[in-house]
């Protein structure tokens, strides 16, 4: 799995030194940025003589696909830095990575050669281009992008790809992005009315409307009442704390560029909390703890602040203010793995609750060359910890790759990925275990020999932040929520004015069982109200004229389906309690 994983970034990689050899055919004195594999893909940053449009990207795949056919061979030579310098005399960008790797002191640096482009690059690429199918890949788009992503720097033009093993695997990402673009949670929350952003408030600062807030309360709901079953507490805690409790939490001066600016009250700096980690510690160290009250478990749907440049805000997914379902558990050695089956048995409920089918589990190791560095310098701490967590992926017969140099500095985490009904693929959360915050906040409890010693903290948020995940469930379900989840679960609609009475006392009777109910009695024609209704998403509409009055029936449009529902009140409320008391996917 993963030397495939590899081999693939390889490939995507090599095929953007095609694509520079195509664009430096058209612009001999093209400078030229970073150019990685990424997801899917690759992309590399030009700095062109003119700007181009994306009439020119289709040339370029063809000139890359001849390229592909010559199977050219990829070469790798070491160059003394006079002779790169030289090379690149034209080239700022080359010239500013060979300045880096000089200081970094290296002896040479690395070029790989194919046909007549000779590329600085520590690779590695594929040993020749027959190694690439020439039609699983695409150029998809142009955008601009800094060099080293600094504002002041000049802006680089820069293209991207997409890159598979087969074109059938093209083919399905391709489709995938053609739905992923109509189910985008920006355009269906503004749609819904669930949430927006508004200038005089703040760049990714999202504010949830009402309709929006429903869902999250729901959410909130849900997760109170998982905890309760596993035995958290909740608290909650404030927004901004002293500048102090940050640095013994090791965020600050770390972590600043990522928190928002201190204010000065009464002479001393507070911050706006970018986690609720800290706070919990704090909680727990406020009393003295045994062995026997372990684990103890802090819950929070707790509000943080995170700096993010605005560049990188997108939606609900990069945001500055965030609602975490967060929560710290502290536990002795000996209970750390059963704790952390809990908490991965509480992620898959999660995730079947949602209809979630694809979940992929990733191991996320420190790098040994890395320690006292990036990591804590506790290198049998990390091996021990690194092995419990293994043991508790195998345990659960979960897949999973590993993946080292990716863990946070305190310790090893589990990261998740869950895919939408379409594919796509969405980060939400990790589960850490963490032996180095608790040593730095002194946190402790008495163990059966009466001696002080230190519990593991267990990191968790299943359901992620809920902007976040109420972004990811809107793509998920294209805005087509469960009823359980639906802001709206039952609309009437009044046919004339005369059935008006009717209907408020429908609306009565659904209130009064707790279903969320509206009434468009607006003079308007009940094709009209059907439409706006259906764009809505709403699960069930009731349209109500004489026939249904009389009989005291109900005939009702189920979302997404033909038919009408012929069914008397007390059986329809009695299904929908049903669904909504389950939590079911089903309508
Ligand atoms: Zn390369
Ligand atoms: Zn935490």
């Amino acid at each position: 799995m993963k030397t495939e994983q590899n081999q693939m970034e390889t490939v995507r990689h090599s095929i953007s030194h095609l694509m520079s050899m195509a664009v430096q055919e058209i612009y001999p004195q093209v400078g030229l940025g970073v150019g990685p594999a990424i997801e899917d893909g690759f992309y590399q940053d030009y700095d062109l003589p003119e700007p181009i449009t994306p009439d020119i990207l289709p040339k370029l795949e063809k000139r890359m696909r001849e390229l592909i056919k010559q199977n050219i061979e990829f070469k790798q030579h070491d160059v003394d830095f006079d002779e790169a310098y030289k090379f690149y005399k034209h080239d700022p960008y080359k010239t500013g990575f060979i300045d880096d790797l000089k200081a970094k002191g290296e002896k040479q640096v690395s070029f790989y050669k194919s046909d007549w482009f000779d590329n600085l690059c520590a690779g590695p690429h594929v040993k020749s281009t027959k190694e690439i199918d020439p039609k699983a890949f695409k150029l998809t788009r142009i955008a601009g992008a800094y060099w080293r992503g600094d504002e002041k720097n000049k802006m680089l033009t820069r293209i991207y790809g997409l890159a598979f093993a087969t074109p059938e695997e093209l083919t399905a990402h391709l489709t995938m992005l053609a739905e992923a673009e109509k189910r985008d949670h920006r355009k269906i929350g503004k749609e819904l009315e669930l949430f927006t952003f508004a200038e005089e408030i703040g760049a990714g600062l999202p504010i949830w409307l009402p309709k929006g807030t429903i869902i999250k309360d729901e959410l909130e709901k849900l997760a109170k009442e998982q905890e309760e079953l596993y035995g958290y507490q909740r608290v909650s805690t404030p927004l901004i704390t002293k500048e102090d409790l940050f640095y013994t939490s090791g965020h600050l001066p770390h972590y600043a560029d990522s928190m928002y600016a201190p204010m000065e009250i009464d002479g001393e700096k507070y911050y706006l909390k970018p986690m609720n980690c800290p706070f919990h510690h704090t909680i727990y160290k406020a009393k003295p703890h045994s062995y026997r009250e372990l684990p103890i478990r802090y819950a929070e749907y707790g509000l943080c602040h995170r700096y993010e440049k605005s560049g990188e805000l997108q939606g609900l997914m990069r945001v500055r203010s965030l609602m975490m379902n967060d929560a710290h558990i502290y536990v002795r050695p000996d209970q750390v793995k059963d704790e952390l089956k809990k908490v991965l048995e509480l992620h898959q409920y999660y995730y079947n609750l949602f209809g979630i089918d694809k979940v992929t589990y990733r191991l996320s190791l420190h790098d040994p060359k890395d320690l006292g560095g990036k990591y804590v310098d506790k290198p049998k701490e990390w091996q021990e910890n690194e092995q419990i967590l293994r043991e508790v992926l195998q345990e659960m017969k979960m897949n999973f790759v590993e993946a080292e140099n990716e863990a946070s500095f305190y310790g090893p985490k589990i990261d998740i990925n869950i895919y939408s009904i379409i594919g796509k693929e969405y980060t939400v959360g990790t589960c850490q275990l963490d032996f180095s915050q608790p040593q730095k906040f002194a946190l402790t409890y008495i163990n059966q020999d009466g001696v002080e010693v230190m519990p593991f903290c267990i990191h968790r948020a299943p359901l992620s932040t809920h902007e976040r995940f109420v972004g990811f469930l809107i793509e998920h379900f294209a805005g087509n929520f469960p009823l359980w989840l639906s802001p709206v679960q039952v609309k009437i609609l009044s046919v004339g004015e005369n059935h008006i009475p009717y209907c408020e006392q429908l609306m009565k009777d659904f209130k009064a069982v707790n279903i969320r109910v509206e009434l468009d009695d607006k003079n308007e024609s009940v094709g009209h109200k059907i439409r706006q209704s259906s764009k809505e998403k709403i699960p069930y509409v009731l349209v109500i004229g004489d026939k249904e009055m009389n009989s005291q029936d109900l005939a009702v449009r189920v979302r997404g389906q033909e038919e009408l529902l012929n069914i008397a009140q007390d059986k329809f409320n009695e299904h929908l309690q049903k669904l909504i008391s389950t939590r079911s996917l089903e309508l």
